[in-house]
């Protein structure tokens, strides 16, 4: 039986990606591995957000060259953000790549799979089907749009993902039904900007309608959905979301500064009062909301007065996480081409760490509020002995226990609590 092996860097659209690859390798009778060595199929799904993830992928393709000068019959596919629109010039720099396609353009990975006799169902649609036919995992990543239509001034994405395209809720409702038939109790809609989901579909349906019918699917028991794009969160999609019993409690909203001045250069396209007032209004619909943020420092003229205003907005909001990241250029981007990169590696790294100590100190107050209370716990897997899952808040938990709680609903008394994590003992 041949094996395959997937390399996945980046974001969580590429994590959903690559299950989807995966079940179609899987229905095609290929048995995974876990490293190059052993395998005679490669699929490298990549990111170049950032030039460091770029280098990484480069070094990644040259090991695959030594491998394939060794086993001419080694298969090797690059997907992702690292596939531009420029394929005939990465082809002529890696000839040793035997297939280059966009991310999700599932029609091209088929395409050539036939080609090379790997046997595919004639009902497969614009997606690889999770065909597999083992179990499921208990959570699963379910892309629903690709692209992006914004341009945010520092992003590479629209430029390697192209514009945004939405998948059929047909077809996300079909793959739903099938991941759920099989076990998975816990999907997450995953895409640059969930929030313009459908505008490009017939009928225009949007993200709160896509919820509410996955909502219908017997045995899915939790839906989330990221990443959220502060100007295009309907009031429609907050109360639907707070009527409907599987959605989870939890948003990802970035903020990325606090300072009008900065949001303009980042071509966010939303002001700081715009930004309050959206969440103002997400925890008045949904009482205990749990909110993760971005925040970027160090963009090009960032100044210690405009840092200190994202420092208030982090110290006002009090999200439950965020997620900082000193600004880098990346070639190809606005922001590369007309800002300067003036602010130090020093003074960046000092904002970063104002940010994470500030950050550090609300999540221990805010989980430390969660001592003693009970919470259900969507089962993932162990890690060092433990096993570990969610809560509705989307809070770590872990929980030590001699039974098989894989992909069950546990209730947990929290014991103990971090900024990071929570620890508990099943309740009985
Ligand atoms: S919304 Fe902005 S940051 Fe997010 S993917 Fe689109 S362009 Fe990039």
């Amino acid at each position: 039986m041949p094996r395959y092996f997937i390399w996945t860097i980046g974001c969580q659209m590429n994590k959903a990606e690559s299950r989807q690859i995966a079940g179609y390798l899987d229905s095609a009778g290929y048995r995974v591995t876990t490293s190059f060595s052993n395998a005679d199929l490669v699929v490298l799904n990549t990111c170049v957000v950032r030039q460091s993830a770029e280098h990484k992928v480069l070094g990644t393709l040259g090991l695959l060259k030594g491998l394939k000068s060794k086993r001419p019959n080694l298969r090797i596919l690059v997907t992702g953000c690292f596939v531009n629109s420029h394929p005939q010039e990465l082809r002529r720099r890696f000839p040793h790549v035997d297939l280059l396609y966009k991310p999700g353009d599932y029609p091209e990975l088929v395409a050539w799979g036939q080609k090379q006799g790997i046997p595919v169902e004639q009902r497969l649609p614009r997606y690889a089907r999770n065909d597999s036919r083992a179990a499921s995992p208990p959570c699963a990543l379910i892309p629903i749009i690709q692209g992006c239509d914004n341009f945010c001034s520092y992003c590479i994405v629209p430029y390697r993902r192209g514009r945004e395209a939405s998948r059929p809720s047909e077809e996300i409702v079909c793959e739903v039904r099938e991941l759920a038939g099989k076990g998975t109790e816990e999907v997450t809609l995953v895409g640059q900007n969930v929030d313009s989901y459908g505008h490009d579909l017939p009928g225009r349906p949007d993200l709160a309608d896509l919820l509410s019918e996955l909502s219908n699917v017997d045995d899915l028991v939790r839906i989330r959905f990221l990443t959220n794009h502060p100007k295009d969160m309907s009031l429609k999609l907050i109360e639907t979301m707070a009527s409907l019993d599987k959605v989870c409690e939890h948003l990802e909203l970035p903020a990325q500064s606090g300072n009008n001045y900065m949001l303009k250069a980042m071509r966010r396209d939303y002001t700081v009062e715009q930004f309050r007032d959206l969440v103002h209004t997400i925890r008045h619909k949904i009482p205990h909301v749990s909110l993760s943020t971005d925040m970027i420092v160090g963009f090009p003229g960032e100044t210690e007065e405009q840092f200190e205003q994202s420092l208030s907005l982090v110290r006002e909001m009090r999200f439950d996480v965020v997620h900082v990241a000193a600004y880098s250029p990346r070639q190809g981007t606005v922001a590369c081409r007309e800002y300067q990169d003036d602010i130090p590696a020093e003074v960046k790294k000092e904002r970063l760490n104002r940010i994470e100590e500030l950050q550090t100190a609300i999540a221990t107050e805010i989980n430390s509020q969660l001592q003693g209370q009970e919470m259900e716990v969507l089962a993932e897997g162990k890690k060092g002995g433990k096993w570990f899952g969610r809560s509705r808040s989307n809070k770590l938990v872990f929980f030590e226990d001699a039974g098989d709680w894989l992909g069950q609903l546990v209730k947990i008394q929290i014991q103990k609590t971090s900024p990071w994590s929570l620890k508990g003992q099943v309740k009985k």
